[in-house]
């Protein structure tokens, strides 16, 4: 009994100073977002998202739901050839950890106390480098730092920055991986960078016209019937609706992708405290089930949908038993 006892205690304390205490991290929502409540909206169901998803795996024996899910978007079973499955254990610490700690995020209104900060300003703040026309670097002032008597910028990019990608008739910067707007982006102090900086520091911007969109959460639209809207969803591809890529509208409309609160936690997810990465292909439900355990763990679109489907639960929906059907992102009541 004092063993138990004991036991429940050092638990507890341990789980305390791991999340409670000082959080990992610390976050600052400059005045583009604030000045949208939309976006505001996004940012918290963006945490809830990642709380949920912790709390449902800290209950994962009365909760097979979430375990399912867990299983269906990182522990696929496509291994390559002559390997060991990717150890669950190992996959769950590393899932549970992240979400934990973006899940305990603590709002800082300095930005000097934050160490991620978010910006809903479509990267308007970067300027090309005047020394160097090809780069471009944030102007923030706390973002330039003085070596040796130079003022050097922590941010910067070969070319335009992610958010001015694919502007019509803008060929200067084309991801060839990606030929489709980036919606969200996020840099993080190069190592060297965070000796100036003293520690580390991500920022994460959502680009427009994600910014402007209307419907920004999955609890905005919460009398949609989602066993009608798949995650493979995709509106681009329902003939039924007229798509105008300028009607901010289009944007949570049953498609996962399309929910700023689902991108800000992958965003949140590529912090320095996570670096989770875009593996290619990076995004929908189809791409992100097929990865292997450890590529399904390092990108970061594996977590927001992992997010969205802990925070579908809590609404009553979850992923069809049936495999076929989950592989094709087919939701059910939970109950
Ligand atoms: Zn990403």
């Amino acid at each position: 009994m004092v063993t138990l006892r004991l036991f429940a205690l050092c638990a507890c304390l341990l789980f305390t100073s791991v999340v409670a205490q000082d959080p990992l991290v610390k976050y600052w929502v400059h005045e583009s977002c604030l000045a949208r409540p939309a976006m505001v909206e996004a940012i918290d169901e963006a945490i809830l998202m990642a709380r949920l998803a912790a709390s449902r795996m800290r209950n994962i024996n009365r909760d097979l739901d979430i375990l399912k899910a867990f299983r269906r978007v990182f522990l696929t079973e496509l291994y390559p050839r002559g390997t060991q499955p990717y150890p669950e254990r190992q996959a769950w610490d590393r899932v549970h950890w992240i979400m934990a700690n973006i899940g305990a995020a603590r709002k800082y209104e300095r930005m000097s106390d934050a160490n991620t900060h978010i910006y809903c300003d479509d990267q308007d703040r970067w300027a090309r480098l005047p020394t160097e026309g090809a780069m471009w670097f944030d102007t923030t002032p706390a973002y330039r730092v003085n070596v040796n008597g130079m003022t050097l910028p922590l941010f910067r990019d070969a070319g335009k920055p992610h958010c001015k990608m694919m502007v019509e008739g803008d060929t200067e910067r084309i991801d060839d991986e990606n030929h489709f707007e980036t919606y969200g982006v996020t840099y993080n102090l190069e190592a060297g960078a965070e000796r100036y900086y003293g520690s580390w520091l991500s920022i994460i911007t959502v680009c427009g016209p994600m910014c402007d969109a209307e419907i920004t959460t999955l609890g905005a639209d919460r009398t949609r019937d989602w066993t009608r809207f798949p995650l493979t969803y995709n509106l681009d591809d329902d003939s039924d609706v007229d798509v105008d890529d300028d009607d901010f509208t289009t944007f949570g409309n049953g498609e996962i992708q399309g929910y700023a609160s689902v991108l800000v936690l992958h965003e949140f997810t590529h912090a320095g405290a996570f670096r989770t990465d875009d593996i290619e292909p990076a995004y929908g439900w189809r791409n992100i089930i097929r990865k292997p355990a450890q590529d399904a763990l390092n990108n970061g679109e594996n977590y927001g949908y992992f997010g969205a489907l802990a925070l579908l639960g809590a609404m009553g929906f979850k992923l069809s038993d049936n495999p076929a059907e989950a592989i094709e992102g087919r939701l059910v009541r939970a109950r």
